[in-house]
């Protein structure tokens, strides 16, 4: 896959550094005024690329929505499901007018017909490499279980693209301390070479661990991001 943002693209160098400076700061209240802005079932459905977006990325079922809730304060902004392979559209949340959240289509789950799944595996790499207002990605993995292939198939993509990446180990508090903090060592020896615009943290969506944590990543890849003029 070729990169066409790798020149064109500010990045923050550490973001998980920023985010543990910024750890006793109050939550950024903009992320409480989130509303639903759009869904889109295809690029050219996107809104225009300026400003900046965060994608939020990862299986069916590992909290994503619960996580998007969890930073936004909001209980059904993303719906959440018990049911795996629900959202099957990009769903857009308006922060302000140059700020935004995406909720990509979760993957991996196999009821999902042949043809949605070749239609999203085309279509969210290219909105990785060409959308320049994306200005990092959160990759929500399932801490009891970390990387499945196709969350390694993101990552690569995200690393290709130059995208500052921030893995929520999610569904912290269904492990004890010790065994969150063995599965963190492991996930951290394995992501070892992917660099300073890798980070991750432990969160959980209930007990609203790490809530401030992804909060100030964010606020990070906001506050640097100088949008290149719009293609649209
Ligand atoms: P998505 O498909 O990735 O958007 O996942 P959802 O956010 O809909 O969550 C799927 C299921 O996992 C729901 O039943 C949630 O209540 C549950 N869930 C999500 N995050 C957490 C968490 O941090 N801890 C626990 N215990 N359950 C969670």
């Amino acid at each position: 896959m070729t990169c066409s943002r790798l020149s064109s693209c500010p990045r923050v160098a550490d973001p998980i550094s920023s985010a543990r400076m910024n750890e006793d700061r109050p939550l950024d209240p903009s992320y409480h005024k989130a509303r639903f802005q759009q869904s889109a079932y295809s690029l050219a459905q996107l809104p225009s690329d300026s400003g900046a977006e965060v994608a939020f990325a990862g299986r069916s079922n590992t909290g994503k929505s619960s996580a998007i809730n969890a930073l936004t304060g909001a209980r059904q902004l993303a719906r959440t499901s018990k049911a795996p392979g629900r959202t099957q559209q990009i769903v857009l949340f308006q922060l302000d007018e140059n700020r935004r959240l995406v909720d990509l289509p979760g993957y991996g789950y196999a009821k999902v017909p042949a043809a949605l799944k070749k239609h999203w595996g085309n279509l969210i790499p290219a909105y990785l490499d060409s959308r320049r207002s994306l200005v990092g990605v959160v990759l929500i993995v399932d801490i009891r279980h970390l990387l499945k292939p196709m969350d390694e198939q993101m990552l690569a993509l995200c690393h290709q693209a130059s995208l500052p990446t921030h893995v929520l180990l999610a569904k912290a508090d269904k492990l004890s301390k010790g065994s969150c903090a063995a599965a963190e060592q492991k996930m951290r020896s394995t992501c070892k070479d992917l660099g300073s615009m890798f980070s991750m943290q432990q969160f959980s969506a209930p007990k609203r661990l790490g809530v401030e944590q992804l909060t100030a990543v964010l606020d990070a890849w906001f506050a640097t991001h100088r949008a290149p003029p719009s293609r649209n």
